[in-house]
């Protein structure tokens, strides 16, 4: 399948598109707003051309891969629809629900494949842990709670601490990936939700720190904690069920790394996981959908509901008020 990269990104240089080539993809180009940046990217990357036109992008290609900064993704991606692209888009879709929904609704008019590159659900841990619920052995889910708290590091701060325009802040860029990560496991979506953010200093404009609950259709409860600020507090989530508790730490994460801990009233046992790369496997399963085998790891569909939680979550904190999750119907 012949490529277009939307964005010359660190994430497009540090895992897409060694991804990308490990499906059996071949880059064509790459859109830069700076044609001096893309020509530099092009060559670092082996990749033929690079363009500032997104038309002369599309030109020529399967699909698209988007990975600008989020208030792009929307034009971007209603653009590539258009010419008739299959389009796997960087989380968060959109800046609000009603564009992350007319572009998922444009691709499937088109018959073309949407995915959103939530990375999380592709990880060995993620479908364990989802294997292990589903088989039943923590019983009913009572509780959850996701702890992404990390130092964000200095090459990647940039937009994401001072311009709100482009989708900075740390509920853009990490409530979505836990919304998803909590959809995944338990497979259903937030209903309401309660949150508070906090300023450590280092976001100028934007939330650095948020901490929210959320209630689900079942009765079970999520609590979720993401920073840009804590360097050393690990990652993890927990799945507390009436039969038993699932402890997974250090899953939060591009890496294929953690461990995975069932605690019943057998004892304890580790659950075992593959430990495959997460980002080639977003793009094989996008790949096989858009030769007509199978689904995308996500789709659009995960991509709104994801957005739809981490807006709720901003609303809820700037209002103080419990905030159903509008979903776009
Ligand atoms: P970057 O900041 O690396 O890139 C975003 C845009 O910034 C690029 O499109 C590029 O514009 C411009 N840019 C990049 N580097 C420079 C530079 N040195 N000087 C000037 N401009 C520059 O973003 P990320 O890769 O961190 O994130 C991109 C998207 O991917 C976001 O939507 C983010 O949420 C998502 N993401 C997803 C991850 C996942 O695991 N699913 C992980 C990380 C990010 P141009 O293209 O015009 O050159």
């Amino acid at each position: 399948m012949r490529w277009g990269l939307i964005g010359a990104s660190n994430i497009a240089a540090t895992q897409m598109i060694d991804a990308i080539r490990s499906s059996g993809g071949e880059i064509a180009s790459v859109l830069s707003g700076d044609s001096r940046r893309g020509q530099d990217f092009a060559a670092q990357h082996g990749i033929a051309a690079s363009t500032t036109e997104l038309d002369s992008l599309l030109d020529g290609v399967d699909a698209v891969y988007i990975s600008t900064t989020n208030e792009k993704h929307f034009p971007q991606a209603m653009a590539a629809i258009s010419a008739g692209k299959h389009v796997l888009c960087e989380k968060p879709l959109a800046m609000n629900v009603a564009d992350a929904v007319t572009m998922v609704a444009a691709a499937r008019q088109a018959g073309l494949v949407f995915g959103t590159n939530h990375h999380l659900r592709n990880a060995g841990s993620h479908l364990a842990i989802r294997d292990a619920i589903r088989a039943g052995r923590i019983g009913r889910v009572q509780s959850v709670r996701v702890f992404h708290a990390v130092q964000l590091p200095a090459h990647l701060q940039g937009w994401r601490i001072d311009n709100p325009a482009a989708g900075g802040g740390v509920i853009p860029d990490i409530v979505v990936h836990d919304a998803d990560t909590v959809r995944f496991h338990l497979g259903e979506n937030p209903a309401e939700v309660v949150a508070m953010t906090a300023d450590a200093g280092l976001g100028a404009g934007v939330e650095d720190n948020v901490m929210s609950v959320w209630s689900m259709p079942s009765g079970a409860q999520v609590m979720a904690h993401e920073s840009f600020t804590h360097g050393f507090a690990g990652t993890g989530i927990e799945i507390h069920g009436t039969e038993g508790s699932i402890f997974a730490r250090n899953v939060m994460t591009g890496r294929p790394v953690g461990e995975v801990m069932l605690v019943t009233e057998a004892g304890a046992e580790a659950i075992p996981f593959e430990d495959h790369n997460l980002y080639h496997r977003s793009v094989r399963l996008f790949t096989g959908a858009a030769q007509g085998q199978g689904r995308p790891a996500a789709d659009g569909e995960d991509g709104i509901r994801s957005l739809a939680v981490a807006l709720a979550v901003a609303e809820a904190a700037r209002t103080g008020r419990r905030t159903p999750v509008d979903y776009g119907g």
